[in-house]
């Protein structure tokens, strides 16, 4: 048996200004053909995880294209067509018996809101009947037509995401046994009115830890194929945004059904809890000031570059380098300062105008003085529980001293998801007293081992917990908490 393996991922913030290109999808995930297999067969992420499924279900994979983005902007029409052909043409060329895709399931591009259910139709189109099974992140914003077209949907149950690989495999597990005619899928979905922000999302904290308990107590019923809750992504504006619940049967759609307005009752009764209150920011510089306890982590909820802000917001840095903040770090990615600091030289100090470059909905440009300690390429491999074994990019970086405050200036935002960022670096992040992260939950892969104290911050940005501040036009309504219900 032979099974073709692909997907397209990214998660589209669309109240971002930038747009998301090819060269976006080049920078970060990009493989084809057999590079796919070289690249991810020993990384912890979907594509390890469906390797090793293939071998202990003997099933062969047929690579064809996976590509992914950090998130971001819509992704232009030429960007999404581009990689649907090509993803579609290997399709097309090739002969096998199932298909593994790996999906987001909050991508939104200029011709597109629903991408996956789009890729799924077309994908459909070019199999016929075939088995497809796909994974999708539990940021995913699911729709009624991805359900549809897909045979079985399984979403990661973890945030901070520490269980892409064991999703990988389960795909691969299920696809075995459809392929070995053991299993006849049955499905039920439904949506849920409801936005929910990432910091209520944590799966091991409540209110999700419950509920992600009951789904492993339903997914366990020998009878269940596959339950997913997707908590959904607050900042696409499109019609399918919001909560979701997707339960697979074996022959019997009464069994998915029920679970699934078991799960989604067991949700809404909880909806007040999916909502946060978060600390001004000069309260929370003064409270981290005056901690005992280290390292603060002050979390920049608003610039999440994980979930498509710019990664250059200067709020936190403004404040902290105003009251003079000692032995903390901040990241900022700002291609330009980096240039201007690395044109100056080692031990050299440097005036650079800071940040805020990318719109002005994360903090002004700021003015700062201080001395290029460091000059890196920016690369380093996650070590941690998080994609672990992921080589990232983070392009050039510097590390300027600015009289006791690190400020990390790299080409690229990239996510704080691991330890190695800051210490690649020669920044150990656990003898620093404040580390300010660019991050709402999955920053805790990082460094939730060794905060003491934790304060998120009401920063200004496309990515804050004040959803009633985003202009929502798409999104359906009425919807909890945007409308009273
Ligand atoms: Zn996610």
């Amino acid at each position: 048996m032979r099974v073709a393996i692909g997907g397209i991922w990214h998660e589209t913030n669309t109240f971002a200004n930038t747009r998301t290109t090819f060269d976006d999808f080049r920078a970060y995930q990009f493989a084809r053909g057999e590079w796919i297999i070289k690249r991810y067969r020993d990384v912890l992420n979907e594509i390890g995880g469906m390797y090793i499924g293939s071998r202990l279900n003997n099933f062969e994979l047929e690579p064809t294209l996976f590509a992914g983005a950090v998130p971001s902007g819509i992704v232009t029409r030429e960007t999404y067509e581009r990689l649907a052909d090509w993803l579609l043409d290997d399709l097309l060329k090739n002969d096998f018996d199932g298909v593994l895709l790996v999906l987001h399931g909050a991508m939104v591009a200029e011709n597109a809101q629903d991408v996956e259910g789009d890729l799924l139709r077309r994908v459909r189109d070019v199999v016929g009947r075939k088995p497809i099974v796909a994974t999708f992140d539990i940021h995913a914003n699911l729709s009624a037509e991805m359900c549809e077209d897909a045979d079985v949907l399984i979403g990661y149950n973890t945030y901070p995401h520490v269980d892409i690989y064991e999703r990988g495999t389960q795909a691969a597990h299920i696809m075995g046994k459809i392929l070995r005619g053991e299993i006849r899928r049955t499905v039920a979905f439904e949506q849920i009115p409801l936005l929910s922000v990432p910091q209520a999302q944590n799966t091991s904290q409540s209110p999700m830890r419950e509920i992600m308990a009951r789904r492993a107590e339903i997914e366990n019923d020998a009878r269940v194929i596959s339950a997913s809750v997707a908590v959904g992504y607050p900042y696409a504006d499109v019609e399918c945004a919001g909560m979701s619940v997707v339960v697979t049967t074996n022959d019997n759609s009464e069994l998915a059904r029920e679970y699934v307005r078991e799960l989604r009752e067991m949700i809404w009764a909880r909806r007040d809890f999916f909502q946060v209150t978060n600390v001004p920011v000069d309260e929370a510089v003064q409270r981290a000031l005056a901690s005992d306890e280290e390292p603060v982590i002050l979390v920049d909820v608003a610039d999440n570059i994980g979930g498509g802000s710019p990664g250059d917001g200067t709020i936190l840095l403004e404040n902290l380098l105003a009251v003079e903040a000692q032995d903390t770090v901040v990241t900022i990615a700002d291609a330009e300062s980096v240039a201007q600091a690395i044109d100056a030289g080692i031990d050299r100090v440097v005036e650079l105008r800071v940040g805020g470059k990318t719109d002005s909905m994360h903090g002004a440009p700021i003015q700062v003085r201080g001395r290029v300690r460091l000059i890196s390429s920016g690369e380093y491999v996650h070590k941690g529980s998080y994609m672990t074994r992921t080589m990232m990019r983070m392009g050039r970086t510097v590390v300027l001293d600015c009289d006791g405050l690190d400020l990390v200036l790299m080409e690229r935002k990239t996510m704080p998801f691991d330890a190695q960022q800051l210490r690649s670096l020669g920044i150990e992040p656990a003898d620093k007293k404040i580390i300010v992260v660019k991050s709402a939950i999955a920053w805790q892969a990082a460094y939730g081992d060794i905060a003491r104290e934790i304060i998120y911050v009401d920063t200004p940005g496309i990515c804050t917990a004040n959803l009633k501040t985003l202009p929502y036009k798409h999104v359906w309504r009425p919807i909890f908490p945007l409308d009273a219900l």
